[in-house]
């Protein structure tokens, strides 16, 4: 496959796409290798997960440099390859707490009998990653799986596969990790193959593709842990500090270049600061640099065509059915990489694309609404239910309206917080996802099945003992 370089638009890397068969054999010598993973105390894991720590630390640079190719973003990819070292050593402290069947015990409802409560983790699991944070999405869920005894296939986005070779070397360097982490290459194709093979999932992506993996899954009988898309909308009450909220707002809404799925998209303010909002928010909106000149900037480049071409059609519809454009709209091409000034559109409705749709990109569209109840429909008129945020000085107001999104998180006085608290158990809603949180605790635990051994201390019953005429 040939891979397109966000920042000059060349396609200049190969990627050699694994076949089918090679995965079911990657499949299979790990399943194998996970046997004896499994046994090891979660002391031995961790052991092993600091070896990797260590040779993560040793290609770091590279793998950063890949990265920063991959997503044309150097600052980011920099902080990327360091929150996963964060997530090693957070999980390496955390996991072995977690791990904690309980002692054996008398039934309440059989007093005769013991049970041996054992946490069984999947045998193989697969990971598939999109490419927006091709680093951390690969390997958030994969750390924790790891830990709790699983093996796992991992197959991050075809659309930023280079960070991969300094992975995979940081991988190598580690062979008893190495047994039991195997990356796979490719597209769809191996996606495919990867869910054919594995015994859970846990998937990072766009809805459409989550709901084909969730219905292999379902017809496989194995679980989906789906991460999917957001449209994620922010309350501004009309006492919300405008400088913290227009600040907040707008580097939640560009930041990564709107590419994060946690990213404000649909921002709803109280009429009566409405005005005030959009010009204090267009104004800084203007100020913000693009990082044309790699070395500075605070902007980059939107990485797949594919998405800019999308964005396009959001602000081009929008703008046909009456939304009033204060500043960007126009997807630039430079030097070959394409490029979205941050975009602030008001006069917006839901019936534009802008409003309902993932956009996935810098575009700032502003609704003014009347009532709390006003914003609150407008914000759970969504098929999708990442996260929210809510401004205001008054935080009892603000958590009371939080309370309320049909959403799994709620940021107060801030944007995408949920990009920076790992700690914080969250479900998605709606089309956002299904199944077990990936933060918190249940991030580790969800990759347990729990098993009883039943221990009869006493006699068996018999037959005799249904004896009716006995009875
Ligand atoms: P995508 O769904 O196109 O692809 C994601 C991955 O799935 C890629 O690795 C791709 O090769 C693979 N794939 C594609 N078709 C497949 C199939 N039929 N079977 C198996 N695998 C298949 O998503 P994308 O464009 O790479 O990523 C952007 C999306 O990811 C956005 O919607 C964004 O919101 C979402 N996302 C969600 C979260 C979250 O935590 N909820 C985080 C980041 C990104």
């Amino acid at each position: 496959m040939k891979v397109r370089n966000p920042r000059t638009g060349e396609y200049d890397y190969d990627l050699m796409e694994d076949a089918t068969e090679l995965i079911a054999e990657k499949a299979e010598e790990t399943r194998a290798a996970q046997k004896a993973w499994r046994n090891l105390t979660i002391g031995e894991r961790v052991a092993v997960l600091q070896k990797w720590l260590g040779s993560f630390t040793e290609f770091q640079t590279e793998i950063a440099e890949q990265l920063a190719i991959d997503t044309a973003r150097k600052r980011i990819a920099a902080v990327e390859t360091g929150g996963i070292i964060g997530l090693m050593q957070a999980w390496s402290y955390r996991a072995p707490q977690l791990y904690n069947p309980p002692a054996e015990r008398p039934s309440a409802s059989a007093t005769t009998v013991q049970i041996r409560q054992q946490w069984v983790p999947y045998s193989l699991v697969g990971v598939i990653s999109p490419w927006n944070f091709p680093l951390l999405l690969a390997l958030i869920d994969t750390i924790p799986a790891l830990l709790a005894g699983c093996g796992v296939l991992l197959k991050p986005s075809e659309v930023t596969p280079r960070f991969m070779d300094g992975l995979e070397k940081s991988i190598a360097a580690v062979p008893e990790l190495a047994a039991v982490l195997k990356l796979v290459r490719g597209g769809a194709e191996a996606g495919k193959a990867v869910v054919n093979s594995v015994d859970a999932i846990c998937f990072t992506g766009s809805v459409p593709t989550g709901k084909k993996i969730g219905a292999v899954c379902a017809e496989r009988f194995i679980p989906a842990f789906l991460e999917l898309g957001g449209k994620d909308p922010a309350i501004v009450l009309k006492d919300a500090d405008m400088e913290v909220t227009t600040d907040a707002i707008l580097r939640s809404c560009v930041g990564a270049t709107g590419q994060a799925c946690q990213s404000l998209e649909r921002i709803y303010v109280a009429e009566t600061i409405h005005d005030q909002f959009v010009n204090e928010i267009t104004a800084k909106a203007e100020t913000v640099t693009m990082t044309i000149n790699p070395e500075e900037g605070q902007m980059g480049p939107l990485i797949f065509q594919a998405q800019a071409e999308k964005i396009q059609e959001q602000i081009d519809d929008a703008l046909s059915k009456g939304a009033k454009l204060y500043t960007g709209g126009k997807v630039e091409d430079i030097n070959g990489g394409l490029w979205c000034r941050p975009t602030v559109l008001t006069n917006v409705t839901h019936d534009m694309k802008v409003m309902t749709e993932e956009t996935f990109g810098p575009v700032i569209p502003i609704m003014a609404f009347k009532t709390e109840e006003e914003a609150l429909h407008l914000a759970n008129d969504s098929i999708y239910g990442l996260s929210a945020s809510v401004f205001s000085k008054n935080n009892d107001k603000a958590i009371e309206i939080a309370s309320q999104l049909e959403v799994g998180a709620v940021s107060i006085n801030d944007g995408s917080l949920t990009n920076k608290v790992y700690d914080a158990e969250k479900n998605s809603f709606k089309e956002s996802g299904i199944n077990g949180s990936r933060m918190g605790d249940a991030g580790f635990l969800r990759f347990f099945r729990k098993k009883a051994i039943l221990i009869q201390t006493a006699l068996p019953e018999k037959m005799a003992d249904f004896e009716e005429s006995s009875f």
